[in-house]
């Protein structure tokens, strides 16, 4: 275990699923908090935290969990966020941290913010890990290892609280990054919520097809499809709301795609070798750069055994 530079006493995870769980373990792992607390609205869910041992206390109610913790995170879908931080505002402590998880920014501090009383810290941040799955049995201590948590602080989150959050995800083993929010959901855009459109329009489309039985898009999908699919698995529930709170960056993204997919069209329907080989080698050596960053490695890794890929 290595010696961290932050202590917590009480950590308020609200939500348990893949990241909630996934905190609780790094915490607990890395020796962060004396005691982890979480609040799930389902029974089932509750009982597997505590089973799992991941947690000390599991609470039905959200205000129940934050009373007299000093780091509360919020592990729920983007939408919950407004209500879970108007709900928990009274039962805040003097002097605690709010955070967040969400894979969107600005509308996530947007939605938090003004309920954050007076001698309370908030300062949103993103974890860049995760997987396809969901609930709390599928987290996992080193989900956060040598990926990026960004951190995006608002005009109002003081210095000393963006350190302390900052030193909480380094501890998890996290690299920490300061962005601005609107600056996030743009990059986000683009290296994660386009991405998991695609995928869940292209898996769509061949689930639509007429002309080619679903028997053979399963047998022959290793041809590429099969990739898709995984990313495609993703939560519903949380990808509705990563769509319906990054509207602006993801539809700016979306022009610029549909864009250079009618110039690659115009490329296959002229017969244009030279663009297409143009385009596909340039696109090598952008994945070439992310194993030399240590964002991924060259080996095969067909089913996708290792953890922690998107997002
Ligand atoms: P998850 O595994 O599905 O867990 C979601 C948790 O939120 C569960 O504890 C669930 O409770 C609770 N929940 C769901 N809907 C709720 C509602 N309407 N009200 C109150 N609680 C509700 O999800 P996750 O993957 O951990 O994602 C959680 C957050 O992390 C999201 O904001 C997401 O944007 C962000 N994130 C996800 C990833 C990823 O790859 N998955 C990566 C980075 C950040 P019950 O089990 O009791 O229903």
């Amino acid at each position: 275990m290595s010696e961290n530079t932050i202590k917590i006493e009480r950590l308020a995870l609200i939500g348990i699923g893949l990241i909630g769980s996934s905190i609780a373990r790094a915490a607990r792992q890395h020796g962060v908090a004396k005691e982890i607390v979480c609040a799930a609205r389902t029974h089932d869910t509750r009982r597997v935290a505590l089973e799992l041992g991941i947690v000390d206390h599991a609470y039905e109610h959200p205000c129940d969990a934050v009373k007299g913790a000093d780091l509360v995170i919020l592990c729920t879908p983007v939408g919950t966020y407004g209500a879970i931080a108007e709900e928990i505002a009274p039962a805040l402590e003097k002097g605690a941290l709010v955070t967040d998880v969400g894979s969107v920014k600005q509308a996530v501090v947007e939605a938090i913010e003004p309920h954050i009383p007076d001698g309370v810290d908030f300062v949103a941040g993103h974890p860049v890990a995760g997987t396809e799955k969901s609930g709390p049995a599928a987290g996992f201590a080193e989900l956060f290892a040598g990926r990026w948590c960004i951190l995006t602080p608002s005009e109002k989150s003081r210095d000393e609280a963006v350190d302390k959050l900052d030193a909480f995800w380094t501890a998890l083993g996290s690299d920490v990054e300061r962005m601005d929010p609107k600056h996030h959901d743009l990059v986000l855009a683009i290296t994660s919520h386009v991405p998991h459109l695609i995928a869940y329009n292209i898996v769509g489309t061949a689930d639509d097809l007429e002309e080619v039985t679903q028997s053979e898009v399963i047998k022959y999908s290793a041809g590429g499809f099969r990739d898709f699919t995984r990313i495609a698995a993703s939560d519903p529930t949380m990808w509705r709301d990563v769509f319906l709170h990054n509207k602006e960056a993801v539809l700016e993204m979306l022009g610029r795609f549909s864009e250079d997919l009618t110039a690659l069209q115009r490329a296959i329907r002229w017969g244009d070798g030279d663009a297409l080989f143009q385009m596909f080698s340039r696109t090598r050596a952008i994945r070439r750069q992310i194993i030399d960053a240590g964002q991924e490695t060259a080996e095969p890794d067909f089913g996708r055994a290792s953890p922690g890929e998107d997002e």
